[in-house]
């Protein structure tokens, strides 16, 4: 969407809800007959903020949001908007508005019909509501298409709406469950950066579900990533992928993942082995981006918006394949018992299928995990 919108503290309507908006999770565990979904979960969402839940299928993420929206009732802990403890109170006290994968607008209405209907069983006045529409239909750049029905509108327009139609009633919380589930890819990541504009212009904390690691990468504030019933890590996007907490995250978030190795493996190749506190690690891992072919006079080639501190000395690996993706290529290597991914931005020269090659690594970015998977 365009730069030159409103912003919210512009005597905007919409806003004024804004302000507040912090949601507590406590110890929340759902279990349904023999299946624990969620396992004594802490979670803290910050007034404005756009958090991810991330996790495989299966992990607890739906759970957890229709928990916190009411749509389920709690087995144990507690949920608190703000100060006020909502743990038992009904999903339409609670000023949660939901955003699923299937937006199910009302066909014969148009856009406008569907943007003013939450509006009809509130004490909103027909001039206020009017506005709020009129206000929101241009957040959505939707504003002449509010005498159209869904029919003639494209699946993003389509998905807008639903979201325009979640935030009209200036909801406390905002949860969206793999809103953009339905859209191709293109529109996909359009639609994900429109929401995130319009999310931070109006202020409104938004709990996001998804299980698609790019996707939350590029839209959250922070990430909660989830697996099995449980939190393994929260923090901004940045976090996650540098300073993984564990195995789960650093394998789950990146893309390909961070490349897992055996010590032993790792000192056959002559690659100093990092020592931790603990001793000596269980597990070393090194992302596709810090592994480098060299240039002519064995220095890392790692182009030139990179500096590579501490390389290690060159390590002779096969080149079983050089596969480009996007802007990108990625090349597996194999050779001392290693079998790895490495992820370079631009096609290396001297580096050929079915031969050998130099590669160096970047010391300063190997993490060390112990025997539970933990970062040390
Ligand atoms: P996600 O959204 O991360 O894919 P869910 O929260 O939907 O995961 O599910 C978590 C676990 O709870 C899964 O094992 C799922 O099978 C189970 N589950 C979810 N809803 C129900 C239900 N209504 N009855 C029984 N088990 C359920
Ligand atoms: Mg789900």
């Amino acid at each position: 969407m365009a730069e030159q919108r409103r912003k919210p503290s512009e005597s905007s309507s919409l806003s004024e809800s804004s302000a507040s908006g912090a949601v507590h999770v406590d110890g929340l565990t759902k279990q349904y007959d023999d299946v624990v979904a969620v396992s004594d979960l802490d979670l803290h969402v910050e007034p404005g903020e756009l958090l991810v839940l991330l996790g495989p299928s299966g992990c607890g993420k739906t759970t957890t949001l229709r928990s916190i929206a009411g749509l389920e009732h709690v087995t144990d802990g507690t949920i608190h908007f703000d100060d006020e403890d909502v743990t038992r109170q009904a999903p339409q006290r609670r000023d949660v508005a939901m955003v699923f994968q299937s937006y199910a607008l009302y066909p014969h209405k148009t856009v406008r019909g569907n943007l003013q209907f939450p509006l009809r069983k509130t004490d909103i006045s027909g001039t206020e509501a009017t506005e709020r529409v009129e206000e929101i239909a241009e957040l959505l750049e939707m504003e002449t298409h509010l005498d159209t029905r869904p029919a003639q509108l494209s699946g993003g327009q389509r998905q807008r709406v639903a979201v325009g139609r979640a935030l009209v009633r200036q909801p406390h919380l905002l949860c969206m469950d793999e809103p953009l589930s339905n859209l191709d890819a293109k529109l996909r990541v359009e639609t994900r950066s429109e929401l995130r504009q319009l999310q931070q212009r109006l202020g409104i904390t938004t709990i996001y579900v998804t299980h698609d690691q790019e996707e939350a990468m590029s839209i959250a504030d922070r990430i909660a990533v989830m697996n099995d019933g449980r939190i393994e890590q929260v923090g901004t996007p940045e976090d996650v992928y540098e300073r993984p907490a564990n195995e789960f995250v650093a394998s789950f978030v990146g893309d390909p993942p961070m490349n897992f190795c055996d010590p032993d493996d790792v000192q056959a190749a002559g690659i100093e082995t990092p020592q931790s506190a603990a001793g000596s690690p269980d597990t070393i891992g090194i992302r596709p981006e810090y592994i480098y072919p060299t240039d002519s006079r064995g220095e890392p080639a790692a182009g030139d918006r990179v500096e590579v501190d501490r390389p290690s000395d060159p390590v002779v690996l096969t080149v079983e394949l050089i596969e480009p993706v996007g802007r990108a290529y990625e090349i597996q290597l194999t050779g001392h018992g290693l079998d790895l991914v490495a992820r370079l931005r631009t096609r290396p020269d001297d580096v050929t299928e079915g031969d050998s090659s130099e590669f160096v690594f970047d010391l300063d970015r190997l993490t060390t995990f112990n025997d539970a998977g933990e970062v040390v």
